[in-house]
């Protein structure tokens, strides 16, 4: 009668079923005419056969015997078996868990998600019956985010499942193997950014997801919303690595300048750096070096620049920095002062000696440039000179 009351209470989303020790599964109570299920070749059951001794297992998603809808099972084993049972699991029906996930996710592109230790997806909203039970634990966001972290936020570029761009935040459950993970579609979360009041939107479904991961097993509460919230905001500006703004950040900063400078013809250059055979650094020491690198040079390039510069990292390794009130001439010997430093820094990572060079491509504002692009796409082109004639170099675009 208890398990009945469950499943009643929790609106057929939670199933109770017991595994014999041979591995055959009988729903409770026994419904008439479902013949025992054979769950020998799932993953909780083979867990339980490998180490008896393991007690809780959260098993991959698979289809409940009767009703036929995909559940994730969560299995635990009895101390002994007992007239031949070995195991109990509840089977949690993906459809109304990412039902639940559903209503709360951040429209339109937003997702929540529920993943287990190794990758294996268990519920995504929106729901797409192929993600579920599939792992993405080879994908470049699980290798660096989070598989070795405990909570976090990062920028996606694209997502393993559906290559969207998206704001994501994850937080590892600590009593159990799960992760859940929230994002909001990149566009849809700067348009959002701008209004605060849409910020707590998401801050709610961190609070929201946490507590259905709690509906898993036990309540799930932690300061780290409105943590949340302060990381947010500055995920939406800052790139993590560098701290220089990042590229939405950068273009919006970009457009004011732009349009200050023409509007009180005053000078305005833009200079576009990136890093020589950047990829050779990788390649010898490895991304994780790279990255400090990267962080070191940024940090040294600040310090030359003017608190009015504005700094952006507007990719991998290439940066850019918008100087207000500066014409070609003093921008050159900036830039030239940055090749100089660049070129003297020895990066010390993990007993390397790391020197790089850097280029740089300088554009002037003229009235022919009709949009911040305009300038920027002439300070790239120079960029692209500076390395064909050989790297580590300044090159000024021609004044038009
Ligand atoms: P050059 O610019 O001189 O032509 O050569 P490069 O090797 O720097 O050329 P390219 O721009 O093609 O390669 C950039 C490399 O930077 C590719 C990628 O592996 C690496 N990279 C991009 N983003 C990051 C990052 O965030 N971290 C690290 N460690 N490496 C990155
Ligand atoms: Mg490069
Ligand atoms: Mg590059």
């Amino acid at each position: 009668r208890l398990i009945t009351l469950l499943r009643e209470s929790s609106g057929g989303l939670i199933d109770i079923h017991v595994v014999s020790t041979d591995g055959l599964s009988y729903s409770l109570p026994a419904q008439r005419g479902v013949a025992p299920q054979n769950v020998a070749d799932r993953d909780f059951f083979k867990a339980y056969k490998q180490s008896p001794a393991s007690n809780m297992m959260i098993g991959a998603p698979g289809r409940t015997p009767g009703t036929l809808q995909l559940a994730v099972p969560v299995a635990s084993r009895l101390d002994r078996p007992l007239h031949g049972i070995s195991m109990v699991y509840a089977s949690i029906e993906i459809r109304h868990l990412s039902g639940m996930y559903e209503d709360i996710r951040f429209k339109p592109n937003g997702t929540v998600a529920l993943l287990r230790d190794d990758g294996v997806v268990l519920v995504r909203a929106p729901f797409v019956e192929q993600y579920v039970g599939r792992s993405i634990a080879d994908g470049y966001d699980y290798l660096r985010h989070i598989k070795n972290g405990q909570s976090g936020m990062y920028m996606s570029g694209n997502s393993a499942l559906d290559g969207l761009e998206r704001l994501v935040s994850f937080i590892r459950l600590t009593d159990y193997p799960l992760t859940v993970i929230v994002s909001a579609g990149g566009e849809d979360t700067f348009r959002a950014w701008r209004e605060t009041r849409r910020l707590s939107i998401i801050t709610g479904l961190v609070i929201s997801a946490l507590l259905l991961a709690g509906a898993l097993g036990g309540f799930y509460v932690l300061g780290v919303v409105q943590q949340s919230e302060i990381t947010l905001r500055r995920l939406a500006l800052f790139d993590a690595l560098t701290g220089w703004l990042n590229r939405h950040a950068f273009d919006d900063a970009a457009q004011r300048e732009f349009t200050v400078a023409g509007r009180q013809s005053r000078p305005l250059t833009v200079m576009s750096l990136d890093i020589d055979h950047f990829k050779r650094v990788n390649d010898t020491y490895g991304h994780a070096a790279g990255d400090i690198v990267l962080r070191k040079l940024s940090r040294q390039w600040g310090k030359s620049l003017r608190s009015s510069d504005i700094t952006g990292r507007l990719g991998g390794e290439e940066f850019a920095v918008i100087m207000p009130d500066t014409g070609a001439e003093q921008a050159a010997d900036i830039a030239r002062r940055l090749l100089e430093e660049t070129r003297a820094l020895v990066i010390e990572v993990d007993g390397a000696m790391i020197q790089v060079t850097l280029s740089i491509g300088l554009a002037t504002l003229s009235p022919f440039d009709f949009s911040f692009d305009d300038l920027l796409r002439r300070s790239d082109v120079a960029l692209y000179s500076a390395k064909r004639e050989g790297r580590d170099q300044v090159v000024v675009a021609p004044s038009q």
